[in-house]
């Protein structure tokens, strides 16, 4: 992670403006929209004070070209803002689409310590509701920006025009109302940052009462929830109202200088344009007068700007973050699967505790190699550091006398094959779940093959839909037995060299162990398999077990060995695995 230093309300908006780019014609077919809406503005100003001339001269002729430019003016206006608003809209949801997908594909790279790290509602809500704002700082902000700027342009300009020196005395107040709206300005924008973390927090909130209700109906959290959603919430609400009192204060005072700055014009209008028609005299001041509507909607605007830069900053933010680091350039097709642990050390960057001290270990191609010991000592990260999950660790980790930093990551997961304690099904079918990603390709009967391997079949085919039932979000449909077996036909199909299986079992009860068992060993067969378990036959069949204990290997051998030595397995085995 490289701590950036913050970046200024210009550079992140000029970086937001990038994305505008790919859609320069839309952005300009709705300027020329927005230009043709400001210029029917001082037309129509133009028009009133021909309108007055006329009465007062008593011009027949005007009672047919004034209401017809009228008419005119009203369809090029018309015509202008449709084409300006179509053309803005397109813009923002262009930008909004890149910006999503931009966070997602970038949350797909991330090193695990940053999903170790970040909660997941922050994460989606960056995505979701960050992503939003940024649209309407990009659609209604930009939109009103630019309409209602051309608006004042094009009617200071006509004003210039008739009177410039009254003109210039009236633009002197200017700088006035821009001070005062950036000054809100800044303190929206810490606001809005602050709202966005209170939507983080409630989306984390809620995704973590949904996901474990039935511990928390078990454990009777539900009080606990509710205090704590209740406080995110009002807290939310806080930050809004803080924002929404800045603007409400906001407007009011910029509307009483602006009527103050109309009653000066009205005054020296009245003094020094003396010698006007009141054609030009009631021109001038409707022009003048349109001016304030345009100028509050640009201050109004300054606020979702605002909150869409405080958005924007923080989906930079993630943009700019480290993804995880891929600097292999080895490419291998399909490893024999001989794995070399050299002195491997480890610390999660989180504690800076040593969870893996110099462990050695190597494991010959078709080999099991089992773990064992307490929990918390270290086995399954041992594991994950084999597809550079983790990649800060000290030694060197060697597949087929390659170092596994040496290769891409694609090339080093394509070995892999993983088989955890908590099962990942996704909400799709099971014929996409079981092939899944890389497999997505492959065969319905290579699909009901390896159905049949992890003994899934006998299950599917009484499913309604077979292979296409839908099973829900994380497989809520099916029993843990069932999932399981469907993770190991997913395995199976891959078919990678390298299997690690963690703890693949522990969370099933007896009976559908021994099912299971016979599905993992026919995902064993010729790979080479790290396999972490505490009560399993696997075990006693490897080819070497590995004591761990504190993140060190203490003892190491065969299962008759070790439970002939009379040490730790052997009491650990006696406690653990007794039926
Ligand atoms: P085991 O699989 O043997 O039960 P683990 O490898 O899961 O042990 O954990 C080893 C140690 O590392 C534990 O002390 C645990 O608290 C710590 N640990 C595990 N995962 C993380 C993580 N993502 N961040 C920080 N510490 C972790
Ligand atoms: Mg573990």
């Amino acid at each position: 992670m490289n701590p950036a230093p913050p970046a200024s309300a210009l550079q992140i908006y000029q970086r937001l403006l990038r994305y505008l780019l790919p859609h320069l014609h839309l952005f300009f077919l709705g300027m020329i929209g927005y230009t043709l809406f400001a210029a029917s503005q001082a037309h129509l100003a133009a028009i009133m004070g021909e309108l007055v001339d006329a009465i007062n001269e008593n011009n027949t002729d005007s009672r047919y070209w004034i209401p017809l430019t009228v008419i005119l003016i009203s369809l090029y206006r018309s015509l202008g803002s449709f084409l300006g608003d179509y053309g803005f809209a397109r813009v923002a949801f262009g930008v909004v689409h890149r910006l999503r997908v931009d966070l997602f594909n970038q949350l797909t790279a991330m090193p695990n310590e940053y999903f170790d790290r970040e909660s997941g509602g922050q994460m989606i809500s960056r995505i979701t509701f960050n992503a939003l704002q940024v649209t309407q700082a990009v659609t209604d902000a930009l939109k009103t920006l630019i309409r209602e700027g051309l608006t004042i342009i094009a009617l200071l300009a006509y004003l210039l025009w008739i009177n410039w020196q009254i003109t210039l005395i009236f633009l002197a107040i200017a700088p006035v109302v821009t001070l005062l709206a950036g000054v809100m300005g800044r303190r929206l924008r810490k606001i809005s940052s602050r709202i966005q973390v209170s939507m983080g927090d409630i989306t984390h909130i809620c995704s973590e009462m949904i996901n474990n209700i039935k511990v928390v109906r078990i454990f009777s959290g539900e009080p606990y929830e509710r205090r704590r959603f209740h406080q995110a919430s009002k807290n939310n609400v806080r930050q809004n109202m803080k924002a929404a009192i800045t603007a409400a204060l906001g407007t009011p005072l910029i509307h009483t200088i602006i009527a103050l700055a109309l009653a000066v014009i009205m005054f020296l209008v009245m003094t020094f344009m003396n010698s006007a028609t009141p054609g030009e005299f009631i021109a001038y001041l409707t022009a003048a007068g349109l001016i304030p509507k345009s100028a509050r909607q640009l201050a109004g605007v300054v606020n979702s700007i605002q909150q869409g830069i405080a958005a924007a900053d923080s989906i930079f933010a993630q943009l700019d973050a480290n993804t995880e680091a891929d600097q292999g350039t080895l490419v291998v097709d399909r490893a024999k699967g001989k794995i070399v642990y050299n002195q491997v050390s480890f610390a999660y960057s989180s504690s800076g505790i040593p969870v893996l001290k110099e462990v050695s270990f190597a494991a010959e191609p078709g080999e099991t190699v089992a773990f064992v010991g307490r929990s918390g000592s270290g086995k399954t990260t041992l594991v994950s550091l084999l597809p550079r999950f983790y990649s800060s660790y000290t030694g060197d980790i060697v597949v087929d006398g390659q170092s596994t930093k040496a290769l891409t990551l694609a090339s080093l997961r394509q070995q892999l094959s993983f088989v955890g304690q908590g099962v990942t099904l996704f909400n799709d079918t099971i014929f996409n779940n079981i092939a899944y990603g890389c497999l997505s390709e492959t065969s319905e009967q290579a699909v009901i093959d390896a159905a049949k391997k992890a003994h899934a079949w006998e299950f599917i085919v009484q499913l309604p839909e077979g292979l296409n039932t839908l099973i829900g979000e994380n497989g809520a449909r099916l029993s843990g037995g069932q999932r399981q077996r469907l993770a190991i036909a997913r395995a199976i199909l891959k078919d990678a060299p390298i299997l690690i299986l963690d703890e693949a079992t522990s969370a099933l009860d007896n009976e559908s162990e021994r099912n299971i068992q016979t599905a993992l060993e026919a995902v064993m067969h010729n790979k080479t398999t790290l396999v972490v378990a505490h009560r399993l036959s696997t075990i006693e069949n490897a080819d070497k077990i590995l004591v761990m204990d504190q993140g060190e290997i203490i003892e190491r051998g065969t299962h008759a060995e070790l439970i002939a030595r009379g040490g730790y397995y052997a009491q650990l085995h006696s406690n653990n695995f007794a039926t």
